[in-house]
């Protein structure tokens, strides 16, 4: 199996960090982002691996050699101008393998690269690694149909007024050499710079080939300005790059949408009707910043109702994606349950009037969530404002905080026993962030750090 790393960039905006070497060659830890780039395709069995040189290649090859030294055979392919990503692996391809791996020299990832190759269908031309970030606003985007077939990419920066899901395109892609082909008879008859993103992948969807995308919670963020740069070392040495694995097991917050998150209108069957709660947003990123997961489970009987469809349903949740975007938070990932066990609705559609078990409080969402994100449930909590998220927590054996705006916190109801109370969802994550209620191993015992 072969890796291609693009790492011709010239790292402008690092100057002052890198003191002139190549992008991918700034220390992260100390070592080179490169050679953690190398050490993590050995760690899966790669062993070809194939760098796309450009300004600075010599540093590279100084560095790297033939690879021996990492256990590894490295060799080069050099651009004497400027290709962009594109128009450098066109010029390598050649030396391309049938199916291989792509990544971008400016990176720092803790991906499964042996899980992504698996999922790759050789009958589709690429794979694309996806995930939400807290830029959306600023990032290439990718809009997926519901068998995780892109449908459609939206390259920054995004025309004021639209939304889209918060799926960013994290530049780490399986590509089967065959989809290349024309583009490669084309290409090699003017040699011009192009774009994976821009140029490549939106040539191949208009071909009528196949992208899919690869949803996943690891760890990738590009270092590729000085901010992000510093923040990738910031994760490097708080360990959260090492956490990132999905080997590793993360706490997660559960939280329910209308109520929590958002206003509830009652039903809601239109994107325009979401608007969060004062202090929503910033609750969510408090949650990211704490290397927690932010897992949204909501009971959604409008669709078996029949007053919205599944594709309303992703508009909907587009919007609320953008709208925590523009407060630079993001939702890991969102479940929702479409049926309803009641008949008697005039639109309403009868596959989906059935009793269910992902209906909260029943836990199957619950378990799909920690099943796909390897989730600690040693560590993690409910927070929502119904008695069926504080009765699905019990069941899956979290603790709860139930939120509730129009009462106090200590007053007397209906409720199940959540473990904690508040009145809005901020203070929900204070008190389940806060070093009082920290995401402790239960029963809480005093320990030593
Ligand atoms: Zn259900």
């Amino acid at each position: 199996m072969q890796l291609v790393i693009t790492a011709g960039g010239k790292g402008t905006r690092l100057k002052e960090l890198t003191g002139g070497l190549p992008k991918p060659m700034v220390d992260v830890g100390g070592k080179p982002l490169l050679e953690h780039q190398v050490l993590l395709a050995r760690k899966y069995g790669i062993r070809d691996i194939l760098i796309l040189t450009g300004f600075g290649a010599e540093h590279i090859k100084q560095h790297f050699g033939d690879g021996a030294a990492w256990g590894v055979s490295i060799s080069y392919q050099h651009e004497e101008q400027p290709l962009g990503t594109a128009g450098s692996l066109l010029n390598a391809f050649e030396r391309l393998q049938d199916v291989f791996v792509m990544m971008y020299g400016d990176t720092l990832l803790n991906v499964d690269l042996r899980r992504m190759l698996a999922f790759h269908d050789t009958c589709v031309s690429a794979t694309l690694f996806l995930h939400p970030n807290d830029h959306p606003q600023d990032s290439d985007l990718v809009e997926l149909n519901s068998e995780n077939q892109v449908q459609a990419l939206h390259s920054y920066p995004h025309a004021p007024g639209q939304y889209f899901q918060n799926l960013v395109n994290a530049a780490l892609y399986v590509i089967s050499k065959r989809a290349l082909t024309d583009v490669w008879q084309q290409w090699r008859q003017n040699l011009k710079a192009l774009d994976v993103c821009r140029d490549l992948f939106p040539k191949l969807l208009a071909q009528g080939e196949i992208l899919q995308g690869y949803r996943s919670r690891e760890y990738i963020k590009d270092a590729g300005t000085p901010v992000r740069l510093q923040k990738v070392r910031r994760h490097y040495e708080s360990g959260r790059v090492q956490a990132g694995s999905l080997e590793t097991a993360l706490p997660a917050v559960f939280l329910d949408r209308d109520g929590t998150l958002n206003y509830d209108h009652g039903w809601i069957n239109d994107p325009e009707k979401i608007s969060l709660l004062p202090g929503a947003a910033d609750a969510i990123k408090a949650i990211n910043d704490s290397g927690c997961l932010a897992v949204v489970v909501t009971n959604q009987p409008v669709i078996a109702r029949g007053e919205c469809s599944e594709a309303r349903m992703q508009q909907i949740h587009n919007r609320l994606d953008w709208l925590l975007g523009e407060a630079h938070a993001y939702i890991d990932a969102l479940y929702y349950c479409p049926h309803h066990p009641h008949s008697g609705f005039p639109l309403e559609r009868r596959d989906l009037k059935i009793a269910c078990d992902c209906r909260k409080p029943g836990t199957a969402l619950l378990e799909t969530a920690k099943q796909e994100l390897n989730i600690n449930l040693n560590r993690s909590w409910m927070i929502g404002d119904s008695d069926s998220d504080i009765r699905a927590a019990t069941k899956f054996g979290i603790p709860a905080v139930l939120v509730n705006r129009n009462q106090g916190p200590n007053s007397e109801d209906h409720y199940s026993e959540p473990r904690l109370r508040s009145r809005t969802v901020s203070e929900a994550v204070n008190a389940v962030l806060n070093e009082q209620f920290s995401l402790q191993p239960r029963p809480v015992v005093a320990q030593s750090q």
